[in-house]
């Protein structure tokens, strides 16, 4: 008796230390761990370029040899409660929750992959991953709450036995599981899908981060302030657009999940670089309808020709000259009599709305076609309007002009008193660009005390510095360092833009967003 007891001491002590080494090399995980330095998650894997099976071992073993900063995927509960990875509630017609994991893993995904189970997925998570968090979805039960609870339980349990925690991220839908999570394990970093609870709420419950379809932050960038002074986590999903990816940087985001992981990744490194320096600080993505949002802009409307004998008549607030309809602000110019005047158009100010000095100023538009038309991106100066002083001492910024007569012509131009197109003297540059009626580009500038850079989709177009080639830099020859508005229009012939063809109407331009950033020092 004495002696097997002995026996067994020696094993279990053998069994101890043999464990003890297993967990030395598992424990290692996080110091191993250097997570990708970009924001990129890929949804289900990165299958999509790939052509692999979403949420399949293969699409998560490409996310992280991507190098992608995460990878994300789904988990649901058989019948005989085998935790698996896959979408949706049916797998091959058949109900997952109602069916056992033999059965349903007769059916191979289209790779050939046996359907995987969570351990499964997870052992190839952490295998030669020290780069890749790995978002773990946890879908609801249909069939009670409590069963949720119980998959969120042995979901932690198999995370805490493969000692693969320190690479998870848990997201879900349902509230309860994330609590359950929390309760379990109170370290654990996790994002809720759902805009239903206050940002101090899920602060107070533990849940560091939110994952958000991406239109609903475009529609409330109030949150995008709110989560970084709180310090919670921004994700967003499912971003596939290289232009809300844009924006998506811009406003600094935490991740960014996507079905193109190279799209994202590719050039992420020269994007984030672009904006590097620069915060959003006003935007209008027209995800609304009806009128333009009035918080943001102002009309400057009439008939009296502004100068350059235009035709247009200018309505203020009305739904045909101007609106957003589909995620686009309409300029409309109209073949319609209005007192001395026989079009109808409308012109966009931030004036009293947004005024500020120095920045980035990003517009995404397509032209109108047709002779007459001479739609128009440009700034004044405040200083203007508050009769301070007259044009062209006051100086003025023009990011795009076309005139419709000459197709494709796009014109930048710096007017002041000693350089202006009276005296044909306006520091200016024009190019022609590639199907402005069909396509949209992005008219940019970046404007500092020392320089004016124009850009086309993010080309650099035209470069004007204060004082180049003896320029005067005084206000007579840059008086580019006071506060300017935003000005969007669509104006009808007149000196520049000639003659009207009346068949064109109704005409318009197009804007999908405009978004303007600058540093910490610049002035608003
Ligand atoms: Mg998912």
């Amino acid at each position: 008796m004495r002696k097997i007891k002995k026996i067994s001491t020696v094993l279990l002590i053998i069994s101890f230390a043999f464990l003890l080494g297993c967990n030395s090399t598992k424990t290692s995980l996080k110091s191993n761990i250097n997570f990708a330095n970009n924001k990129v998650v890929a949804h289900r894997g990165a299958w999509k370029m790939h052509n692999l099976p979403q949420n399949s071992i293969a699409s998560l073993k490409k996310a992280i040899q991507l190098n992608c900063s995460g990878s994300e995927f789904d988990v649901r509960m058989t019948a005989d409660n085998v935790l698996i990875v896959t979408h949706d509630p049916q797998y091959n017609n058949l109900e997952i929750e109602k069916t056992n994991y033999s059965e349903l893993a007769a059916f191979k995904l289209f790779n050939g992959e046996k359907l995987p189970t969570l351990k499964e997925y997870l052992l190839a998570g952490i295998k030669n991953n020290t780069t890749t968090r790995l978002f773990c979805e946890i879908k609801p039960s249909k069939i009670s709450k409590e069963r949720g609870q119980l998959i969120a339980t042995k979901v932690v349990q198999m995370v805490e036995a493969l000692k693969a925690k320190d690479l998870l991220v848990y997201i879900s839908f349902d509230y309860d599981i994330l609590k359950k999570i929390i309760q379990l394990e109170p370290s654990a970093l996790i994002q809720y899908l759902e805009s239903n609870k206050s940002l101090e709420q899920l602060k107070k419950d533990g849940i560091s981060g939110i994952d958000y379809y991406y239109n609903n932050y475009k529609n409330n960038l109030k949150t995008i302030e709110n989560a970084k002074t709180i310090g919670i986590a921004l994700n967003a999903w499912t971003v596939n657009d290289v232009a809300d990816m844009e924006w998506l940087l811009a406003n600094k985001f935490d991740f960014i999940t996507t079905d193109e992981p190279i799209l994202l990744l590719e050039p992420e490194e020269k994007r984030a670089a672009n904006y590097k320096e620069y915060n959003l600080v006003w935007s209008d993505e027209f995800e609304y309808s009806g009128l333009p949002d009035s918080l943001k802009w102002n009309y400057r409307s009439g008939g009296q020709g502004f100068g350059n004998n235009e035709k247009q008549f200018y309505l203020e607030k009305s739904l045909e000259n101007s609106f957003v309809k589909n995620g686009k602000l309409h300029i409309v110019a109209l073949k319609k009599d209005i007192e001395n005047k026989h079009y109808t158009s409308a012109r966009l100010t931030t004036y009293n709305r947004f005024v500020f000095q120095y920045g980035k100023i990003e517009v995404m538009a397509k032209l109108p076609e047709g002779k007459g038309t001479w739609p128009a991106i440009w700034m004044l100066p405040e200083s203007l309007r508050k009769k301070e002083e007259s044009w062209p001492l006051c100086g003025e910024i023009d990011i795009m002009e076309h005139v419709g007569k000459d197709p494709n012509m796009v014109h930048v131009s710096l007017h002041s008193k000693e350089y202006n197109h009276i005296m044909n003297t306006q520091i200016t540059h024009f190019d022609r660009i590639s199907d402005v009626f069909n396509d949209f580009h992005l008219y940019g500038i970046e404007w500092t005390p020392e320089f004016m850079k124009f850009y086309i989709d993010n080309k650099l177009f035209f470069e004007a510095k204060k004082g180049e080639n003896g320029m005067v830099s005084t206000n007579e020859g840059w008086p580019f360092d006071k506060p300017y508005f935003l000005i969007l229009n669509l104006a009808i012939g007149g000196n520049w833009g000639g003659e009207i063809d009346d068949a064109i109407f109704p005409s318009e331009m197009l804007v999908d967003y405009v978004r303007i950033y600058q540093k910490a020092t610049n002035k608003n």
